[in-house]
């Protein structure tokens, strides 16, 4: 049932994943638990860290921030091997992060990628407000700014705004991303969705 070891640690077998929208599902479910405080834990036991020793087949991939409020395991209720999850401040998409959601969706037939954006961001804000960022903070500048600049006139909290903004354009990067995401989802293998997820009520709403 297992196949060879991945650069990411084995891959399982195809028919054991789920559809993007039964995936979607899940992982809506598991917000609803987190934001009613009715949690699962599941897949945090020794037998099934012991299980995937021996290769894994997350459900669903998230990209995400790296913001400590927002660990992706927590507010989704998912355990060890449910989620193949890429952080990095703003959920932007370079070439290294882009690959390794391929990896997921080729090798490991990963059916759901989320792009999650979120409240309160205090990279998208810094950008947002026009913050001077030292080191190599400043190469993030260039990936937010488009983001803040189409909704810099919309109503609301600017970097809010643009939190879904920066979700919805990186969503559409990757669905249209050749040679490999695209046709994926072209062929109903692949769904990739944006969403934004509220500090405060827990919420993850789809965008
Ligand atoms: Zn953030």
């Amino acid at each position: 049932m297992f196949y060879g070891m991945g650069i990411f640690g084995g891959e399982m077998g195809q028919a054991q994943m789920l559809g993007c929208d039964e995936a979607l599902a899940k992982l809506l479910a598991g917000n609803k638990r987190f934001i009613e405080g009715k949690l699962s834990h599941p897949h945090q036991d020794t037998g099934q860290r012991v299980l995937l020793g021996g290769g894994q087949a997350p459900f669903a991939a998230i990209l995400a921030c790296a913001d400590s409020r927002v660990p992706p395991e927590v507010l989704f209720d998912q355990g060890l091997g449910d989620l193949f999850v890429v952080r990095v401040a703003g959920n932007i998409i370079n070439d290294q992060l882009l690959g390794s959601l391929e990896y997921a969706a080729v090798h490991l037939h990963t059916s759901l990628i989320m792009v999650m954006g979120h409240s309160c961001c205090g990279a998208i804000g810094a950008v947002a407000q026009g913050s001077a960022l030292e080191g190599h903070m400043a190469s993030l500048i260039p990936a937010i700014q488009p983001s803040v600049d189409k909704v810099r006139n919309m109503e609301g909290d600017l970097t809010d705004n643009a939190a879904r903004e920066i979700a919805k354009m990186t969503a559409e990067q990757l669905r249209t991303s050749n040679p490999v995401l695209a046709p994926l989802v072209a062929a109903g293998k692949l769904r990739v969705v944006a969403s934004f997820y509220g500090l405060e009520s827990g919420k993850i709403e789809l965008l």
